[in-house]
């Protein structure tokens, strides 16, 4: 790895993302209360050199939507980014994505195929296992990828178990290089409350009953997960962790118990279309 084949930012440009960039870290804090949370910088379109200014800011975790584009800046930039991949995973670009060294996890699973072609793709050689979030689609919109989400009355009265029951089991009981640190949404902006009430989100709150719901079962079936060996929950918190929250609804996001938000335009600018990247 090498950055000087990175071109330089502007000293305005240069300017301009780190104050973004701490702008945005101070309205994490003071909306995280003492919560431990994880800020993910999301890059995508977005030249190497911009990120490369965040991570001369201290910034570490980074989200990338398209694997191709992924593999090309962690090739370009240092190796202890924590590059999170957010979005559509296809199971054919599974191997190439986890042949991505410092990978840290993977936020849009939602699927046994992409989870076994993960682990399987994943070299011996990775010291610590894959982060993997379930992809839920909150909102039920079609255009959104993921599964149902789970409410008490669906999972302990239900003999059938659900789509994110038999993926979690999946990835706990068969997939060792992987460990299933929580759950992912997208989601939809509710437009109709006010700044003050967008904690109070449905989607929030349905990835909340999800995750307890999910994580009262793991215990149930799998035993709490503490030490070495550990295959469920973060690392340090042994729970199951959160990421929602964008730009538009980040600190609402918090304030309603996310541990992981995604911001791209807040730190970045605004992004081309993927139509206007295409047709450069
Ligand atoms: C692009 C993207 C983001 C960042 O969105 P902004 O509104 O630019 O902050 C977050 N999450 C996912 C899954 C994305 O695709």
């Amino acid at each position: 790895m090498s950055t000087s084949t990175i071109q330089k930012t502007s000293p305005e440009r240069t300017a301009e993302i780190s104050e973004s960039l701490a702008k945005i870290r101070a309205r994490v804090a003071s909306a995280s209360s003492d919560r431990p949370q994880t800020l993910v910088a999301v890059s995508k379109y977005k030249p190497s050199a911009d990120i490369l200014v965040c991570y001369q800011n201290g910034q570490r975790d980074f989200g990338e939507n398209y694997v191709q584009e992924l593999v090309d800046k962690a090739k370009e930039l240092p190796e202890d980014i924590q590059w999170h991949f957010i979005g559509t995973l296809q199971s054919n670009k599974a191997k190439l994505l986890a042949s991505i060294p410092n990978l840290h996890t993977v936020q849009t699973v939602s699927s046994e195929k992409a989870a076994s072609a993960l682990n399987k793709a994943l070299s011996a050689e990775r010291t610590a296992p894959l982060n993997i979030l379930i992809q839920v689609n909150t909102s039920g919109e079609d255009a959104k990828s993921g599964l149902a989400p789970l409410t008490s009355a669906s999972i302990f009265s239900d003999s059938n178990s659900s789509d994110i029951q038999k993926l979690a089991e999946h990835v706990v009981s068969n997939c060792p290089r992987l460990r299933l640190q929580g759950l992912m949404t997208i989601g939809a902006l509710d437009l109709s409350l006010s700044a003050n009430e967008m904690e109070n989100n449905a989607d929030f709150e349905k990835l909340k009953e999800t995750r307890d719901v999910l994580q009262r079962w793991l215990q149930t079936e799998f035993g709490s997960q503490e030490g070495q060996g550990k295959r469920w929950g973060d690392e340090s918190i042994g729970k199951l962790l959160l990421s929602m929250g964008m730009s538009s609804d980040f600190e609402a996001a918090l304030k309603a118990g996310s541990d992981i938000v995604r911001v791209g335009t807040d730190i970045f600018g605004s992004r081309k279309t993927k139509d206007e990247m295409s047709n450069q």
